[in-house]
């Protein structure tokens, strides 16, 4: 990841963090940039979508 985010709140750089997301009752374990100050999780939509698509295949192969 090239571009630096900056917490809109705290001005502040993320940092990356792994985080568990929750989808349709699969969770998921991916790392995304985080406020180290608030704890905000910056998750790019087309990430996200992304990753959907990818559990979604995977059930599909099941
Ligand atoms: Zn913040």
């Amino acid at each position: 990841m090239s571009e630096k985010l900056i917490c809109g709140k705290c001005n502040a750089e993320l940092v990356p963090k792994t985080i568990n997301l929750n989808y349709l009752g699969h969770s998921l374990t991916n790392d995304f940039p985080c406020c180290p100050v608030c704890g905000q999780p910056y998750i790019p939509p087309d990430i996200v979508s992304g990753k959907m698509h990818e559990v979604e295949t995977l059930l599909e192969d099941k």
